[in-house]
């Protein structure tokens, strides 16, 4: 069978069938599961209900994961409670726009008024449309100098 680049790595290997586009990489193999499951888990709720008890079981078993896990790894925690934090801001935000826009009856309402917040503080700025890491960063207000 002729060659081809494998849909993880790019590298050309032999496939053992027609239906194979993966290597046999483990990285690779990792992604192709990944994948599957991810589609798996978009199209078959039996599927899906599955696999939420069958966490739900593990963590029963290992009840202290997320705990030790948070302390041995700080900076994704605080990663990961910054990221929770904007999504919360954005559901009550959702919910916001949602109860006005019924009340008055206007579909869009995000205009935002200048110097309303004060957005001093530590932010993450985190990409939505290629796959890299999340950086952290501090705005902070620079007073206008009105001499
Ligand atoms: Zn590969």
């Amino acid at each position: 069978m002729e060659s081809i680049p494998c849909a993880g790595c790019s590298i050309f290997f032999i496939p053992r069938n027609k239906c194979q586009t993966f290597c046999s990489k483990p990285g690779c193999q990792r992604v192709r599961k990944t994948l599957w499951q991810r589609q798996k888990l978009a199209t078959d709720p039996e599927y899906e209900e599955g696999q939420h008890l069958a966490q739900n079981k593990w963590l029963q078993n290992n009840p202290d994961y997320w705990k030790d896990y948070r302390s041995g790894h700080p900076e994704q925690a605080d990663r990961n409670r910054s990221l929770q934090k904007i999504r919360n801001m954005k559901n009550r935000q959702d919910q916001t726009v949602c109860k006005l826009s019924k009340t008055i009856g206007i579909a869009k309402m995000d205009a935002r008024k200048h110097r309303e917040y004060n957005l001093s503080g530590e932010y993450w700025l985190v990409p939505t449309v290629a796959k890299m890491d999340a950086v952290k960063i501090f705005i902070t207000s620079v007073p206008v100098d009105s001499t």
